[in-house]
C-alpha cells in the first residue's frame, strides 16, 4: 500500500462489489471506491501535477512531511492524500466471513485481550468511540511502536502518519460509508462493521510494529 507515488492509481477493491452483502451493501461500495476514493485519487494527482519536485514521494511522505509543501497545495495534499490512504486501508481491512479470534490473528487478540480485558470489551469501546464521532471523520485501532494500543477517532480525512501511530483497524464514518443501507443509523452500521473485519489484515498491521 505504501510503495506508491506520483500519478497515484485507484486500487482495485480486494473482492466484489456485493461481496460484503448484506452488512455494507453493493451500491455503497461501487460509490464509495469509483467515485469517492476515485475523486481524492485524481484531486492529489492534480495538485501536485505542476510540483514535479514531490513526484517521488510516496503517499506516507506527502503527508507525514506535508509541513514542506508549498502553502498552495498542503491542505488538498492533506486531505486527498489521507482520503487514499485511509480508504486503501479501510477497503483492506473487511471481509466477510473473517474470524477475528486468537487462532486467525494470534498476537492482536494477545494485546486485546491485554489492553481492554476482551475482544468484547474492546468492541463495546470501538463502537462507543465511533458513535461520538461529531461530523465526519474515521474511529481507528493504533498501535504505539512501543506496541502499546488504543483507540482514537480523527476528522475529515486525517491520518494518523502525523502522530506516529500505526493503524491496525479502522471505520470510516462520513455518512457516504453507510448511509445509503443504514441512513441515520450509525450505531447499526458500526455493530456491522465490526463482523466483517479481515483478522489477517489486522495481525498483518500489528505485526508491523513488531519487526
Ligand atoms: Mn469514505
Amino acid at each position: 500500500m505504501g510503495n506508491n507515488n506520483y500519478p497515484f492509481k485507484l486500487i482495485p477493491l480486494p473482492y466484489a462489489y456485493d461481496a460484503l452483502e448484506p452488512f455494507i451493501d453493493k451500491q455503497t461500495m461501487q460509490l464509495h471506491h469509483d467515485k469517492h476514493l476515485q475523486t481524492y485519487v485524481s484531486n492529489l494527482n492534480e495538485a501536485l501535477n505542476n510540483y514535479p519536485q514531490f513526484h517521488h514521494w510516496t503517499l506516507e511522505q506527502l503527508i507525514y512531511y506535508s509541513n514542506q509543501l508549498p502553502k498552495t497545495i498542503r491542505r488538498a495534499v492533506i486531505n486527498n492524500g489521507g482520503g487514499i490512504y485511509n480508504h486503501n486501508l479501510f477497503f483492506a481491512g473487511l471481509q466477510n466471513g473473517g474470524q477475528m479470534n486468537s487462532a486467525s490473528a494470534p498476537n492482536l487478540i494477545k494485546a486485546i485481550n491485554s489492553r481492554f480485558g476482551s475482544f468484547d470489551a474492546f468492541k463495546d469501546e470501538f463502537k462507543k468511540h465511533a458513535t461520538s464521532v461529531f461530523g465526519s471523520g474515521y474511529t481507528w485501532l493504533v498501535a504505539e511502536k512501543c506496541g502499546n494500543i488504543q483507540i482514537v477517532n480523527t476528522k475529515n480525512q486525517d491520518t494518523v502518519i502525523p502522530y506516529n501511530l500505526f493503524p491496525i483497524i479502522l471505520i470510516d464514518i462520513w455518512e457516504h460509508a453507510y448511509y445509503l443501507k443504514y441512513h441515520n443509523i450509525r450505531s447499526d452500521y458500526v455493530d456491522n462493521f465490526l463482523k466483517i473485519l479481515n483478522p489477517t489484515q489486522a495481525e498483518s498491521n500489528f505485526n508491523k510494529i513488531l519487526t
